[in-house]
């Protein structure tokens, strides 16, 4: 009987939590630990088993902030719109845990201060994810939001005289620069701030110095999250041989033929995928090709 060699399999520097999200996380979990009845203002994370850990511990979430109708509320890295951080803050028998990153203030105080100056905020980024719909609540009746991906969408920005470019903190950094690029043929005078979380460019450093070196990438992480979608999509950039799975369960045994065979297998995550979940799909992979 001939026993499959073990692959190499190695885990991305720097891949885990990020701290904006760990942040958020111990915040709710310390505000419940003092005894306090407490909702997150959608989910903190997107991962089931942190999903399932803050549940038992008694930790609710709610998708509205109209919801909630007292207690504690978290409000997540993500941050809310303006709107909805006022009325919260405003709102009788409610206490507001401020959990939004301190990156996402910054893209947020950005945007507000752009605005004010005159100009035309542009926002790269996910119409429809929550840090965007926060910052584009700073930004002005002007403001538009274009999506990194979609091309087309970019024709949404006007030809003005002064354009103010921000972008949703986990767009690729060559993204930024593509869609700066683009948005100076369109004005005068043109500010750009570098909105990218430095965490994110790290992450995505880290992971493609790793994709570089193996013969496989599996990128770990909720198939809703941004930063891990983007992070998969820049990893098969470098590694075609790469899959994004959402955790160990999802790589069942239809994926053995395709790790077999595969000497070095690295592993990396989105910021919201922690440690523990990497660890298992390192068990998995060794499980799947014994
Ligand atoms: S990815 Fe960056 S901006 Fe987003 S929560 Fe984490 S540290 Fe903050």
């Amino acid at each position: 009987m001939t026993t499959a060699l073990r692959p190499d399999v190695r885990i991305a520097e720097r891949a885990g939590f990020c701290y904006g999200v760990r942040l958020a996380i111990d915040k709710a979990k310390q505000a419940r630990e003092e005894g306090k009845d407490v909702t997150t203002l959608g989910q903190l994370v997107h991962n089931q088993g942190i999903k399932a850990d803050l549940a038992e511990r008694g930790i609710r979430t709610a998708d509205l902030a109209d919801q909630v109708e007292g207690g504690t509320l978290v409000i997540r890295a993500h941050g809310v719109p303006k709107s909805e951080f006022d009325r919260v803050k405003q709102a009788d028998g409610l206490e507001v845990i401020d959990a939004t990153c301190t990156w996402v203030l910054q893209s947020q105080k950005a945007a507000q201060e752009l605005a004010e100056a005159g100009y035309t905020v542009c926002i790269i980024g996910h119409e429809d994810h929550p840090e965007v719909k926060g910052v584009r609540s700073y930004a002005g009746e002007k403001h538009v939001v274009v999506d990194d991906m979609d091309r087309s969408t970019w024709e949404r920005v006007p030809r003005t005289k002064k354009i103010g470019v921000l972008s949703q903190s986990t767009i690729l950094p060559n993204k930024l620069e593509e869609f700066a690029a683009f948005c100076l043929r369109r004005c005068h005078d043109l500010r750009v701030v570098n909105t990218v979380c430095p965490v994110t460019l790290t992450r995505q450093d880290q992971s493609v110095k790793l994709a570089r070196e193996v013969d496989a990438m599996v990128v770990v992480g909720g198939k809703n999250s941004s930063n891990t979608k983007e992070l998969a999509v820049k990893c098969r950039g470098i590694q075609p041989e790469t899959i994004h799975v959402a955790d160990a369960d999802e790589l069942a045994a239809d994926w053995a033929d395709w790790l077999r065979g595969k000497p070095r297998i690295g592993i990396t995550g989105g910021t919201s995928t922690p440690e523990d979940d990497l660890e298992e799909v390192r068990e998995r992979i060794y499980v799947l090709t014994a």
